[in-house]
């Protein structure tokens, strides 16, 4: 992306804020899609428990569901399907059993440019938050080896976090709170469509990358500030931004 069309997009969101310059101190980032390559394995897990379960799905509508709590997505699937919305623990219980299928398949690798991401971040002193729909724990377990030192425990907001998922905006202002820093001081990195609706909602200057089949098209109706072709290009942009 030209340098030019970057400093753009930050000055319009300056002014739709009200700052002389942007000057981040966090960055609000999400798992799925954006750190790990594991969207493919998740729509094939969620497409086989709703098979399991008798519910006619596509796979591909789940990659429109990302970012949505375990929960909320499978409340969709029911009221959808039979008229009715499950309880929490028989939320809970299908999403183990969803988990399950995800932790049967092989592990996945991280997305490309998603490390050099992390390491300007860190070399720049800025504040890493985890900000993530998901409770799946061998993905969390993971990040510790792939990203060392990049997510601090305490820094981390996901599924059991929070009452109400992406697309709402209360995922990336929890973890605003964790760093204690205004909206228009942090950015938030995101892949899905839900996500950044909901990283837009909160305030942040909202960064997209395209890792999968989601059009771009699709990142920027969401409210995206910039949307970039892959992880590698957003990492690139970074030095000018940040
Ligand atoms: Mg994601």
């Amino acid at each position: 992306m030209e340098k030019d069309e970057i400093r753009k997009a930050v000055e319009r969101y300056c002014r739709r804020n009200g700052i002389e310059e942007f000057r981040p101190r966090a960055a609000l980032i999400d798992m799925d899609g954006t750190l790990i390559d594991s969207m493919r394995n998740h729509t094939a897990s969620w497409k086989r428990l709703a098979d399991k379960l008798g519910i006619q799905a596509d796979r591909d509508e789940f990659y429109l569901y990302e970012g949505m709590t375990g929960r909320a997505t499978i409340r969709l699937l029911f009221r959808r399907a039979k008229g009715y919305e499950p309880d929490d623990s028989q939320c809970d219980e299908l999403y183990a059993l969803k988990a399950s299928y995800f932790n049967e398949m092989p592990r996945v690798p991280v997305i490309p440019g998603a490390k050099r991401l992390l390491a300007s971040f860190m070399e720049k002193g800025i504040t890493r938050v985890l900000v993530t729909g998901s409770r799946q724990l061998s993905n969390l377990d993971r990040l510790d080896s792939d990203f060392p030192g990049a997510f601090p425990h305490e820094l981390r907001i996901t599924a059991k976090d929070v009452t109400r998922g992406k697309p709402h905006p209360e995922p990336y202002l929890k973890g605003m709170a964790l760093a204690g820093a205004r909206p228009c001081d942090c950015m938030v990195i995101e892949n899905a469509p839900l996500g950044v609706e909901s990283g837009h909602a909160s305030g942040a200057l909202t960064l997209a990358a395209a890792t999968g089949p989601i059009p771009l098209e699709a990142l920027a109706e969401a409210g995206a500030d910039l949307v970039f072709p892959s992880m590698e290009a957003l990492a690139d942009a970074l030095e000018f931004i940040i």
